[in-house]
């Protein structure tokens, strides 16, 4: 029996990942849920799952979800940063689930792995802000980290009893978004609802978004390259618009290894919870006969602008990843809120990335979280601008 904290339990990695615990009860049991937003479903699942501790963002939301409990319901509810490091590290937990969007993801994560937690990571924006930091000898004493992004995931896999030494490159693959045959010229008019509206993955609004853009892929490369310990020039970009193959690892002696199947993140979150074991999960089966076939294409780096740019920001080290990505957060919601177009999400992030006076890392997460802190404020005096 594992005991299991889930960060972000409403999220969507948060609700498949209740889904996977609830078809093993005799494998998992839930001990701390957190969640920022939807008290009442965050009580419904309290009420099914009984842990022993929830964490929410705001101290108001405590008292609305303590309301929303029954009676004599046993549970601590805490509230803010110190609340969701309590989460995170709770004492009775084998391992965290990091399911929060977005850089606020970092600081309970980091607080996962400083108490010794194994962390099933979903959370990729951990490993682009503090990925050089994380992987450094030292900083997570015997602490496994466990892919749930399917590409990690299926790299993971697929390197399973081979030599690191023997790997000489990892292909990523990538569905290419809604957008990957509209022209350029059509990108300027794209309204939030169709960014939305992936082919194949169901997901938050946030990694939607990214999906579109083609950053989830730019800052999947960064989670890649910290996960697997692998310099980006041996990170390679295939547009696979079917989301069969989750990725390919190639080996020294031209071989080729992928991981399939359907594009549901129950595998690869299942994977990262019972690793090494696989658990029987009742799911629609892949069938390739009728996918018929499977088709690739190389990403169009011209179009998909945010692409080019994780890979410099990669190439910048330092503090530039972070930079990266808090521009692209503040981006991305400013696109939600219809604020800025979509055609503006690379120009704001690349502009920011030009204003940031770049610093290496001096292995202080408060460096990081500074800089996050000031390439927001940079990045939100282009709103509106550009
Ligand atoms: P989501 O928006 O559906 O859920 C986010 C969860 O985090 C919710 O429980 C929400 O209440 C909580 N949350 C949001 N903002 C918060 C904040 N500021 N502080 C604390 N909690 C907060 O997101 P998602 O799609 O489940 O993605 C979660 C993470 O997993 C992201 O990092 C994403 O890149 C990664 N991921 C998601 C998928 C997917 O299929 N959805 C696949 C691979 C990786
Ligand atoms: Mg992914």
């Amino acid at each position: 029996m594992k005991n299991i904290s889930i960060l972000g339990s409403t999220g969507s990695i948060g609700v498949n990942a209740v889904n996977i615990i609830r078809m093993f009860p005799e494998e998992f049991k839930v001990k701390a849920l957190t969640a920022k937003s939807n008290m009442r479903f965050l009580a419904e699942q309290i009420i099914e799952l009984e842990p022993k501790l929830a964490a929410v963002y705001e101290e108001k939301d405590a008292d609305i979800l303590a309301k929303l409990l029954p009676a004599g319901l046993k549970i601590e509810i805490v509230s803010g940063k110190k609340g969701y490091k309590k989460a995170a590290s709770y004492f009775n937990a084998d391992i965290v689930i990091s399911a929060i969007v977005g850089a606020a993801g970092l600081l309970p994560t980091v607080a996962a792995i400083k108490a010794g937690k194994n962390v099933a990571l979903a959370n990729k924006e951990t490993l682009v802000m503090a990925g050089e930091l994380i992987t450094k000898p030292g900083f997570a004493k015997r602490v496994k980290i466990f892919p749930v992004d399917s590409e990690h995931s299926a790299i993971f896999q697929s390197l399973a009893g081979h030599k690191k030494e023997e790997l000489t490159k990892i292909i990523l693959t990538a569905s290419g978004g809604p957008f990957r045959e509209l022209p350029k010229e059509k990108f300027g008019s794209i309204k939030p609802n169709e960014a939305l509206n992936h082919p194949t993955w169901s997901m938050g609004k946030k990694i939607s978004i990214d999906s579109a853009t083609l950053m989830n892929k730019g800052l999947e490369i960064i989670e890649a390259k910290w996960l697997f310990g692998i310099n980006e020039d041996k990170i390679e970009v295939l547009i696979h618009s079917q989301s069969i193959i989750h990725s390919m690892v190639e080996f020294i002696d031209g071989s080729v290894i992928a991981q399939l199947g359907n594009p549901d993140m129950k595998t690869a979150i299942s994977y990262a919870l019972s690793y090494p074991r696989r658990l029987p999960i009742k799911q629609r089966r892949m069938n390739l006969a009728k996918i018929g076939r499977l088709s690739f294409e190389e990403p169009d780096f011209d179009k998909f602008l945010c692409l080019r740019l994780a890979y410099e920001a990669l190439k910048e080290g330092g503090l530039m990843p972070t930079v990266l990505n808090a521009a692209n957060e503040i981006a991305v919601e400013a696109f939600l809120n219809k604020k800025t177009d979509f055609i503006s999400i690379p120009k704001i992030i690349e502009k920011t990335m030009l204003k940031y006076n770049n610093k290496a890392l001096n292995g202080d997460i408060d460096q990081i979280l500074e800089a996050d802190i000031l390439s927001r404020e940079i990045a939100a005096s282009f709103i509106g601008v550009i």
